[in-house]
């Protein structure tokens, strides 16, 4: 089985730890770089993606990041994960930085006061078994993408909820809180059709 780190220096580690291990991955956490280095894939959890920046910057994990990122490995991030993933970022803190990879610009708190948090099915492109049960929880969504990304959900009105990049994959809801492990068992299929 592909052993696959959860970013861990903030946000829904466990959630996602759990979820991988349903679909049949290793979960270890990653707070080190030296632990970067061990693993076949990354999941960038949800949580708040200026803290998690942050830290990033201050564990000495951005960079690390960024070149496992350029040299190919997997990365899934689902909301401030996603956020982590964008090459752009709307409504971001001023000194907010992130990962990149992907070739889009994400909206940050996009969906707003009324629409904070939110259930919805979303309809999930390559995936079996009817629609996702989406969790949105203060979600960006994908204002923007360029040429080499695949839109795989949106939610009508250009409001792109889920995308990949080559290895990367993004998602602005919560799979992990759903109790359905579909996404990632398409993440870890990438995995191993990466490796
Ligand atoms: N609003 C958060 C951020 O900006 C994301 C929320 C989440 O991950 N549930 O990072």
């Amino acid at each position: 089985s592909p052993v696959i780190g959860v970013l861990a220096l903030q946000g829904d580690v466990r959630e996602h730890a759990l979820a991988l291990a349903e679909a049949d991955a290793v979960a270890r956490p990653v707070r080190r770089p030296e632990e970067l280095a061990e693993i076949d894939a990354l999941v960038i959890p949800g949580g708040e993606s200026t803290t998690m920046s942050k830290l990033a910057l201050i564990f000495g994990l951005m960079d690390p990041l960024r070149a496992r990122v350029a040299a190919g490995m997997p990365v899934y991030g689902s909301c401030a994960g996603m956020i982590m993933l964008a090459d752009k970022i709307l409504d971001g803190r001023d000194d907010q930085q992130s990962v990149g990879g992907i070739d889009m610009t994400v909206r940050r708190n996009a969906f707003g006061r009324q629409n904070e948090s939110f259930e919805q099915d979303v309809d999930f492109r390559g995936l079996d078994g009817g629609p996702v049960h989406g969790i949105f929880i203060r979600a960006p969504w994908v204002e923007s993408v360029g040429e080499g990304v695949e839109v795989l959900a949106d939610l009508g009105d250009q409001r792109i909820v889920a995308v990949r990049q080559r290895n990367l994959l993004a998602t602005s809801f919560h799979p992990e809180l759903s109790g359905d492990s579909r996404v990632h068992r398409y993440f870890v299929d990438m995995v191993r059709d990466a490796g």
